[in-house]
């Protein structure tokens, strides 16, 4: 017997309860979706084994006729889903999509302006234990204190100040939409390159729910596991032949080696996926569902931060109820509602604590909630957060449980990967 069960039964265990960790919690992590069957078996398929260092009909192994099909749908698909001239689908992480553009684009010491970890933005975007913050000089921008919408004025000014070589727009908790041009036009005004990084809400884009970052963006950058519902990975796009020729180096042979034919033919099934009308009907459910969740959470006297969302995801402001980001994910995880502690905009508390979670919708939408759905669970985080509450950040068990039985009963309603 050569089955996974049979010749590792701890791996197989662990894999066993982590499906049914998926299958009886609610998932409202923003950064994490529920792919297709064709995913998972495209991504566990034979692919693996191969090696392809360099690009399709440019590989500097043999045997590559196979995988070279798979990259170059990836590409093709990937170039009509985000209407642009050229995708580089080999980056294993959105991560190495941001280092990729850097390389490309960037010498050590340039001075970069992203927005600060603390505002919404990402790691690679600067922040000091990064790598995008040790080898450039990463200044930092970040929203607005009147109402934590992105302030465009900081930017300008310290572009101004900083003259910076790359603008970076985008990041991991931004709950509205961004204005593209108006970034452009403050790249234009120190002659940066603009890069977007649309891991969030690569998905909306790709569904026509958000603006497009082309023709603004000189370069864009991606998850492909989020709202885009895809393998985990990332990619990168552009519609200049030159920033082209060199993200191609600046990922191979410049910070990787052989790519992941594995992840790559996977990709290019969610992008197959994602160029279906039903993909837009599902991204127009995900936004229905994060604005009916961020209403119900203020009818229970939260408060949402920018009042309330265009997108995906929102970010919970605990502080009207006195309890804090850390306990209320616990206590949620308790009552199996899966988040995460997230600050908000100036928060007081230290990252570890913080005032806040951050709420998305898009992989209990893919399990087929609607807005009903949606605001039942709404209605239960109140009663959790209203039970923390009561009990001095210590939680309420008789609350914790009731609810966790419910949403029980709402996972068997919606159930994921049948006969799995
Ligand atoms: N960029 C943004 C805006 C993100 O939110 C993330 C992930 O959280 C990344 C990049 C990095 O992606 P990965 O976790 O695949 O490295």
């Amino acid at each position: 017997d050569t089955s996974l069960a049979a010749r590792d039964p701890e791996i197989a265990a662990a894999i066993a309860q982590e499906l049914g960790r998926q299958r009886h919690e609610i998932e409202l992590i923003a950064s994490e979706n529920i792919v297709s069957r064709a995913v998972l078996e495209a991504q566990g398929s034979v692919m693996t084994n191969k090696y392809a260092e360099g690009y399709p009909g440019k590989r500097y192994y043999g045997g590559c006729q196979f995988v070279d099909i798979a990259e170059t749908l990836a590409i093709e698909r990937a170039k009509r889903l985000f209407g642009c001239g050229f995708a580089n689908v080999q980056p294993n992480s959105g991560s190495q999509a941001n280092q990729g553009v850097y390389t490309a684009l960037l010498q050590p010491g340039d001075t970069i302006l992203g927005m600060s970890l603390d505002a919404g933005g990402h790691l690679t975007h600067g922040a000091k234990p990064n790598q995008s913050g040790k080898w450039f000089n990463a200044v930092q921008y970040g929203v607005r204190r009147q109402d934590s919408l992105l302030d465009y004025d900081q930017v300008a000014q310290l572009a101004e100040q900083h003259r910076p070589k790359a603008i970076i727009a985008g990041g991991s908790a931004i709950p509205r939409v961004i204005d593209f041009a108006r970034m452009r036009e403050i790249a234009d005004s120190v002659g940066a390159y603009l890069i977007v990084d649309m891991a969030h809400f690569a998905g909306l884009v790709a569904a026509g729910l958000y603006p497009s970052p082309f023709p603004h963006a000189h370069v864009a950058t991606t998850t492909t596991h989020k709202t885009l519902r895809g393998p985990r990975g990332g990619m990168i796009l552009t519609n200049d032949e030159d920033i082209a020729k060199k993200v191609n180096a600046a990922i191979f042979p410049g910070i990787q080696g052989g790519p992941l034919m594995h992840v790559i033919a996977a990709k290019a099934v969610a992008f197959g996926e994602a160029l279906e009308p039903s993909f837009k009907d599902y991204q127009r459910q995900v936004v229905t569902n994060a604005q009916a969740l961020a209403d119900e959470l203020m009818k229970g006297g939260l408060d949402i931060v920018t009042g309330g969302t265009d997108t995906h995801l929102m970010l919970v402001d605990l502080r009207p109820k006195g309890v804090k980001g850390n306990a209320t994910e616990q206590a949620l995880g308790r009552a199996h509602i899966t988040c995460n502690k997230n600050g908000v905009p100036f928060d007081p508390e230290k990252p570890t604590v913080t005032s806040g979670v951050r709420l998305g919708s898009p992989a209990a939408t893919t399990r087929g909630f609607g807005e009903a759905e949606f605001r039942q669970v709404g209605s239960w985080i109140i009663e959790v957060v209203d039970g923390l509450k009561a009990t001095d950040g210590q939680g309420d068990p008789t609350v914790e449980a009731k609810v966790k039985a419910e949403v029980e009963a709402l996972c068997q309603r919606f159930p994921i990967y049948p006969g799995l």
